[in-house]
């Protein structure tokens, strides 16, 4: 600092020459003296007003300072008077909203607060205003413009009173919420990402793994660890291209000691915080169970279970997309129904069938294995050809599936056969629409069975009348049978001797539209539509009419009616082959019972039990069609059978097989060694006659004595032969 001017002159005066003189020079003096302390004072309080204006500027431009710190981080200040018990808060900014406390008491600051969160932060205002703790440092909830914030609170304070109990606190306070909601948010993630069941990883720009929970680490199978750093292509096999598209969902396979497994893939790019490095979130999931599923599904919708071919519905579908274009290019279909398939089922049960049909399946898959092959239901396969419309190469195809099927069959240590009858039609020459091509091949497989079975028919416009026919048949059966429109033969049996010993009586039926229609053709329908009982009833009641007639004549000869397995499984049969003899007045020992062995199978026992009660009655019982199907033994041997009937394909190949003669032989000598009478059937020939009479077979039923006539023809017949 510079001094003012001095009066060094004035002091360096002479003494005083004079009093007055003297005294004026004193005065004079005095008043420099005076002037000089009064500049310096003046001096000094100019530059303490400076230093004072500048400490004032300074401590302006600090709290400028604070606010802006403060308001930089968000904070606000609180201060907590504790005698006066006064708190206030201020620059507190909370959801973008400023919250000014002024004066308010402790407890009226703690009734905003969280219930949860009152004792704490009660406590540790008390503990620090005790000097317990040395600071307030404390996070709680507060209800601020309507919701509960998170609050972190720091302070301490500034002067203690002599027992050190805290006068005034003071700090800052800070909306937390968002970092306390990241805070529970990471938390959730840590907490999913470790006990999700969906396999995660994280991996680096490179692919190799940063993290990886534990399913993860259980569907790589290295639970003890060992993933991290991994490259992810070596524990998968596989790795999306970085440049793909994110968020990336697919697919991929894992091959391990298990076998190939499905996974669901599906990956995202985790966005790179400033400076960090890219990463990417895989998740993984095992799909090889759903997959595995969904096939079988699949298989189910498509697939015949039994055996694996295309169902019905895939046929329809397979046929749809083939026929659906107008240029859509021309191929055949057959439609092929297994001949003697039902004596399988019938003879052997469903099991056996079903093996069969397997069998079968197969057979045609490495027949045809270019051919699409699908089962229509039951013993009915369909098959296109690849390349069809072509009569020529039908046939052939036909030959191969004729040569495979035909072959035996070993089922549970039992031969057996089955023969194919095919339909087919050519497209777009039969038709452009699936469900008629199908009809209409399955209309010439219809006619292939009437042709003898074993062979292939293929379409023709013809062939139209033998559906309509069929469905035509239906109706006129039904309507028939209600009005007993069906009448009666018989046919004349004779022992060796040539001398009646009964009838077999035969339905006939003649309509109209058709003429005569061979039983062999309605009685199939009639059991299908369910009108044989009631067709069987009136057979019953026509052969015990008849034998009342053979009765009158003084003859013991018996009247045969046949009985259909549908028959049988009535529970009402015995009921109605009794009434048919009470109210006929006939004995049952007249009446001649014929079962065929299909019939036997449906339920043994049950027909064991039926046979028992009506031998009891009196009824006699004949085995009809032995030879056909497939004959046990051991029926002759465990059901209660009067006779066996031996069938006319046996009698036709005995002249020419002498194994058949041989087995003949053997059958006959057995059903008499059990007490069972023969009878053999469709005798024809004089040689068959004498063949079988060598035998010792009791009964003769065939052409060469008496072909099925009248009921009245047949009587006189008896009458004379009983007067001659
Ligand atoms: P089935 O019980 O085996 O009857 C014998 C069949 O052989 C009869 O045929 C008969 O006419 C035929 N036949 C007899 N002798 C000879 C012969 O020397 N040569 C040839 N080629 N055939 C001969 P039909 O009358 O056509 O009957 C066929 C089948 O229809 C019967 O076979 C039987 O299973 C069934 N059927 C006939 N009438 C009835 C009936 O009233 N009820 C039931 N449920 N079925 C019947
Ligand atoms: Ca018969
Ligand atoms: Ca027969």
């Amino acid at each position: 600092m510079n001094a003012p001017y001095a009066p060094a002159a004035v002091a360096g005066l002479d003494p005083p020459c004079e009093p007055a003189q003297a005294q004026l020079l004193a005065l004079q003096q005095r008043l420099a003296q005076e002037q000089y302390r009064r500049a310096l004072a003046e001096q000094v309080l100019t530059e303490r007003t400076l230093e004072l204006r500048g400490a004032l500027q300074t401590a302006r431009d600090s709290e400028r300072r604070l606010n802006l710190a403060l308001w930089a981080t968000g904070e606000g200040i609180w201060e907590w008077d504790v005698a006066a018990d006064r708190v206030k808060v201020g620059g507190l900014v909370t959801g973008g909203q400023p919250v000014d406390l002024a004066a308010v008491t402790l407890d009226q600051l703690l009734a905003g607060v969280h219930f949860g969160d009152q004792p704490t932060l009660r406590a540790a205002l008390d503990q620090h205003a005790q000097g317990e703790q040395a600071q307030v440092d404390i996070d709680f909830r507060m209800r601020l413009g309507g919701e509960w914030r998170w609050l972190h609170a720091r302070g301490r304070s500034l002067q203690r009173d002599d027992q050190g109990l805290a006068m005034q606190v003071t700090g800052t306070i800070r909306d937390v919420s968002d970092q306390h909601e990241a805070e529970h948010l990471r938390r959730l993630m840590a907490h999913a990402f470790a006990s999700t069941l969906d396999a995660l990883v994280v991996v680096d720009a490179g692919w190799a793994v940063v993290q990886a929970n534990a399913a993860f680490e259980a569907l790589m199978g290295l639970e003890g660890g060992g993933v991290a750093g991994q490259h992810l292509q070596n524990l998968l096999r596989f790795v999306p291209d970085p440049a793909q598209p994110m968020p990336w969902r697919g697919e991929a396979l894992m091959r391990d000691e298990q076998g190939d497994r499905a996974l669901e893939v599906a990956i995202t790019r985790i966005e790179p915080v400033a400076g960090g490095q890219q990463q990417h979130l895989v998740a993984l999931r095992d799909i090889s169970e759903r997959r595995r599923a969904e096939q079988a599904l699949e298989r189910q919708a498509l697939f015949d279970s039994l055996t694996g071919l295309a169902n019905r519905a895939a046929i329809n579908q397979h046929l749809a997309a083939r026929v659906g274009r107008a240029d859509a290019p021309g191929f055949s279909l057959l439609f092929i129904d297994l001949d003697g398939f039902k004596a399988v089922n019938d003879s052997f049960g469903h099991r056996a069938g079903d093996q069969l049909l397997q069998q079968a399946a197969e057979r045609l898959r490495t027949g045809l294995p270019q051919a699409f092959i699908g089962r229509w239901g039951g013993d009915e396969f369909v098959i296109t050809l690849t390349d069809g419309g072509d009569d020529y190469l039908l046939r052939e195809s036909a030959q191969v599936i004729i040569a495979a099927l035909g072959q035996p069959y070993l089922i549970d240590g039992h031969r057996m056969s089955v023969t194919p009858s095919i339909g087919a039609v050519n497209h777009p020459a039969d038709g452009t629409d699936a469900a008629l091509l199908v009809r209409r091949a399955d209309a010439a497989m219809y006619a292939a069975k009437a042709q003898g079975r074993n062979c292939l028919v293929i379409y023709t416009a013809r062939l139209d009348d033998g559906v309509a026919r069929s469905s035509r048949l239906q109706n006129l059966v039904r309507s028939d049978a209600e009005r007993n429109a069906f009448h009666f033969v018989v046919q004349p049996k004779v022992n060796a001797a040539g001398r009646t010993t009964g009838a077999e009586l035969l339905m006939r039926w003649t309509t109209e539209e058709f003429g005569a229609v061979s039983p062999a053709e309605f009685i199939p329908i009639a059991e299908r539509i369910g009108m044989i009982p009631l067709m069987g009833r009136h057979a019953l009641h026509a052969a015990a009419r008849i034998a009342n007639e053979v009765r009158a004549l003084g003859s013991d000869a018996s009247v045969s009616v046949n009985l259909s397995p549908r028959q049988l499984l009535r529970p009402d049969l015995e009921r109605t082959v009794l009434h048919a003899c009470q109210h006929n007045r006939t004995d049952p020992s007249q009446i001649e019972l014929e079962l065929t062995e299909s019939a036997l199978v449906t339920d043994i026992g049950h027909v064991e039990k039926l046979l028992i009660r009506l031998r009891r009655h009196g009824f006699k019982l004949s085995l009809d069609d032995f030879g056909t199907g497939y004959s046990s033994l051991s029926h002759l041997r465990n059901l209660p059978f009067h006779k066996v009937k031996i069938d006319r394909s046996f009698v036709m190949d005995l002249e020419r097989s002498p194994k058949s003669r041989v087995m003949l032989e053997g059958l006959v000598r057995l059903c008499s060694n059990l007490g069972m009478g023969t009878v053999a059937e469709g005798v024809e020939t004089e040689a068959q006659f004498a063949l079988l009479r060598a035998m010792g077979v009791d009964e003769y039923q065939g052409f060469l004595f008496a072909r099925p006539q009248w009921q009245a023809q047949w009587i006189a017949k008896l009458r004379q032969e009983l007067a001659g």
